[in-house]
């Protein structure tokens, strides 16, 4: 029986990768899967470690080569979830995680059905707007995007098997990481 797929979706802003970091140290034993985009790295950000950082061309090739398990647009870049080393670390029965947005978790809802699906849901969608307008890495227009997609994010979270409210990222990180096993 190969160790379970987990996918971790939830709106922009609401603390995926703060949540992933936290995880990171709770339950070391999870591989989280790195994927490409063609976005531009924020500061202290490395290729490799928090995303591959390609080129549109190499994105496109990566489409046609079917190297992508699931792959989505998103305020304006691309994003995907390289197929084979999700492949690789399934095979070897190491549980596996993927941090991606919606479009891309219900492509592997109906690719992978057996992997369970988690989504991460602001405390009030307030909260979710404070957050977002906060962060100060983006252009008003990118928050713009941002913002709009996070509504319709919000509105798919009954779609998911399991819900974690991050209130305080600690507990919510544990969480994830129980339901991980
Ligand atoms: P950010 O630019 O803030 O790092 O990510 C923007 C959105 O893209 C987030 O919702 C993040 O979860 C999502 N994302 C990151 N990697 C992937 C991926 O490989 N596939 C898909 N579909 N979404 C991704």
């Amino acid at each position: 029986m190969p160790a379970r797929l987990t996918v971790l979706s939830g709106p922009s802003g609401v603390g995926k990768g703060t949540l992933v970091r936290a995880l990171r140290e709770l339950a070391p034993h999870v591989w989280v899967s790195v994927s490409a985009t063609t976005r531009h790295p924020r500061p202290g950000e490395r290729d490799g470690r928090e995303y591959r950082f390609v080129s549109r061309a190499e994105f496109e090739q990566m489409i046609v080569e079917d190297a992508l398990l699931e792959h989505a647009e998103f305020a304006g870049n691309h994003y995907g979830t390289p197929r084979s080393p999700v492949l690789k670390h399934l095979a070897a029965d190491v549980p596996t995680l993927l941090e991606i947005e919606l479009e891309g978790a219900r492509q592997v809802r109906r690719s992978m059905p057996d992997a369970r699906f988690v989504f991460l849901a602001p405390p009030s969608p307030e909260e979710l707007v404070h957050r977002l307008s906060g962060r100060g890495t983006e252009s008003a227009e990118a928050q713009r995007a941002r913002l709009a997609r996070a509504e319709i994010e919000l509105a798919a979270a009954s779609e998911f098997d399991h819900v974690v409210v991050n209130e305080r990222v600690d507990d919510a990180a544990r969480q994830v990481a129980e339901l991980l096993g």
